[in-house]
């Protein structure tokens, strides 16, 4: 394979005392943007999160430093101020800081957070997307996130927030009129009750639905169940994290179009 420089891209430089906010990608290290893999060539000192592949961490230049910044349960806010600290920290030190993220920095990632912080110290930043765990996920689900006639809308929500409750703010009635196709992150901690809300928002209680488990790793599972049986098949398959749940039609075309397990 040639090195990324002989594709000339014309890349931005990593300038010395900047952060960039990256997001990996869901797992396969192929999903990476000719961005991410720069900056993993050219980092002083990566800071990520558990979610970031092994193989994509492979990718680092040899000198880089590696600081984690994986979240325990229990104080995550507290956390993650302490992140943005050691953000700005780092790049007033001099160094070409990579902020690494699993999926998408700006989707359920609190990227917003950490590029305030770096704009309030005065920090320059790049933000790098990436793709996002719906959308690479439901590709190697082989899931298409729309298709004609069977939806022209989905919704992305999280299922979890900060301290492990199901978050006040969604509201489960408009969301089920509204996106024939709803993916579910960080559900797995109460699959059930993510279902159970969902249901009685008017969703069939035998519409198709499927989790997804370390989608685009080696590791993908996907178990094909409906809404209300979603919590007791995951729970029977062993299914592990990261997973989210899939709900909507578009779910039976895996059958036809799945690929890739
Ligand atoms: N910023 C990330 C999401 C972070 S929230 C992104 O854009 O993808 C973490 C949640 O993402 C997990 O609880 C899970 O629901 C989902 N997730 C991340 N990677 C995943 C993967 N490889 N397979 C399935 N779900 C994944």
């Amino acid at each position: 394979m040639p090195p990324m420089e002989a594709l000339s891209l014309d890349l931005p430089e990593f300038v010395p005392g900047s952060v960039w906010l990256v997001g990996a990608g869901p797992g396969d290290p192929g999903l990476l943007t000719a961005l991410a893999l720069h900056a993993l060539r050219h980092a002083d000192v990566i800071v990520y999160d558990a979610l970031v592949d092994r193989r994509v961490m492979a990718l680092k230049n040899a000198s880089a430093t590696l600081d984690y910044a994986g979240k325990r349960g229990g104080r995550p806010s507290a956390q993650q101020e302490d992140i943005s600290l050691r953000l700005v920290r780092l790049a007033r030190q001099g160094k070409r800081v990579l902020r690494l993220k699993g999926g998408d920095p700006f989707v359920f990632g609190r990227g917003g957070e950490e590029a305030i912080a770096l704009k309030e110290a005065g920090v320059p930043y790049r933000v790098v997307p990436g793709i996002t765990a719906a959308i690479g996920g439901l590709a190697y689900a082989g899931i298409p996130a729309t298709h004609r006639d069977v939806n022209h809308s989905f919704a992305f929500v999280s299922g979890h927030k900060t301290g492990g409750v199901m978050p006040a703010e969604i509201d489960w009635a408009a969301l089920s009129r509204a996106a024939p196709t709803i993916v579910v992150y960080m559900a797995m901690g109460h699959l059930g009750d993510v279902a159970q809300r969902l249901i009685a928002a008017g969703r069939g209680a035998d519409e198709p639905a499927a989790v997804v488990s370390k989608a685009t790793t080696p590791e993908q599972r996907v178990v094909e169940t409906t809404l209300a049986r979603a919590a007791a098949d995951a729970d029977a398959a062993k299914i592990e994290a990261p997973a989210m749940l899939v709900v909507g039609p578009a779910v039976t075309l895996r059958e036809r179009i799945k690929w890739f397990d």
